[in-house]
């Protein structure tokens, strides 16, 4: 998983120090604890998303921080996609890490904050009062060439009162019988996401049914970042579960294309298997040999991540 502050505080797997798993076999083992090792592959990191495949996490350790005392945030529009991507990435390639980096595109600048004529970047951080400075200072001055700063504490107060609704992806739409909701989100490198982002929108939208796509990108690293896509559809009421995966497929095509991860943080379960092979390539056969010495009996949630059941194919496949 990956929480909304996370280009600050890390992803999961940045988090987690130890973990305690119950093995197939009963046997119990405890992995990591240290912050670093050099003692052969991380084997902690092969039970963290591994969703119940591997072994069962009984038990872990998780880094934490002090509470923040100061917090800033800023607020600026961009003219394309594609643009704000590039701003995104040069301040985090400048070393600022600001906890908070989403940008909007306009579909979703519009129905979240009210700009639907820009893309909009939200930059918010918080921690000690002089790191927090420098790395609003740097998104200032990378952000200013592009325009005016936008109303920013408006911006940040409605993100705070409506970052936890569930739904947002219906904002605008009016559902009807048939309406169809729902979210894909990804990784990729900054290079490729330009095009990600253009080719899921044109794949999804060239659904029959589909009424928009949209996205935001909604964590970053120097070295690419997530985009959080909206996806949604209006159909005859029985048509709603050959859309919904029309356009799985449509996306997840897109982004097998550009060898993109196929998920940043929600993890692929059921829904995502049927693409698991494509996307990993040569090395799904490697996690289907771990998978194999690990849980000989596919006893451990079988059919998720794309795995084979012993108990027949897995529901959505
Ligand atoms: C409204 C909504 C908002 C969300 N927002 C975010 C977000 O901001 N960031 C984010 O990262 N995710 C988000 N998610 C996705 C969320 O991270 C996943 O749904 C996550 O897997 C939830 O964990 P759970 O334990 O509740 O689910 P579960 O379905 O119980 O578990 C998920 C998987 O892990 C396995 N599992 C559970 N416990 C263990 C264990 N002890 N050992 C081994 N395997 C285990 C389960 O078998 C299952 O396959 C959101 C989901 C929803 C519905």
């Amino acid at each position: 998983g990956a929480g909304q502050l996370s280009t600050r505080y890390g992803k999961i797997e940045d988090m987690v120090v130890g973990v305690d798993v119950v093995h197939a076999d009963g046997t119990r083992a405890t992995y990591g604890d240290y912050a670093r090792a050099a003692v052969g592959p991380d084997l902690r990191q092969l039970f963290i998303g591994s969703e119940g495949t591997l072994g069962v996490i009984v038990s872990a350790r998780l880094r934490v921080h002090p509470l923040p005392e100061y917090a800033r945030a800023l607020a600026y529009g961009f003219d394309t996609f594609a643009e704000g991507l590039d701003a995104c990435r040069a301040i985090l390639q400048r070393g600022a890490t600001p906890a908070v980096l989403r940008l909007y595109d306009k579909l979703e600048s519009g129905t979240h904050f009210g700009h639907p004529d820009t893309n909009l970047l939200l930059i918010a951080d918080e921690g000690d009062a002089a790191v927090v400075d420098a790395s609003m200072d740097v998104a200032a001055a990378v952000c200013s060439a592009h325009g005016p700063e936008l109303d920013s504490e408006a911006v940040f107060a409605r993100w705070l009162d409506e970052r936890m609704l569930v739904g947002k992806s219906s904002d605008g739409f009016t559902p009807g019988p048939g309406f169809v909701a729902d979210t894909l989100e990804m990784a990729a490198s900054w290079r490729d996401l330009p095009a990600v982002y253009d080719e899921v929108v044109a794949a999804v939208e060239a659904v029959p049914g589909t009424l928009a796509a949209s996205a935001h990108q909604s964590h970053a690293y120097t070295d690419g970042a997530c985009v959080y896509f909206s996806l949604r559809g209006e159909v005859a009421p029985e048509d709603r579960r050959t859309w919904y995966r029309a356009v799985w497929d449509a996306a997840n095509a897109v982004l097998v294309a550009h060898r993109a991860a196929l998920s940043h943080h929600h993890g692929c379960g059921l829904l995502r298997g049927p693409y698991v092979a494509d996307s990993l390539g040569a090395g799904f056969a490697t996690f289907g040999a771990v998978k194999a010495a690990l849980d000989p009996a596919g006893i451990l949630n079988p059919g998720k991540l794309g795995l084979s059941s012993r108990f027949g194919t897995p529901p959505l496949s």
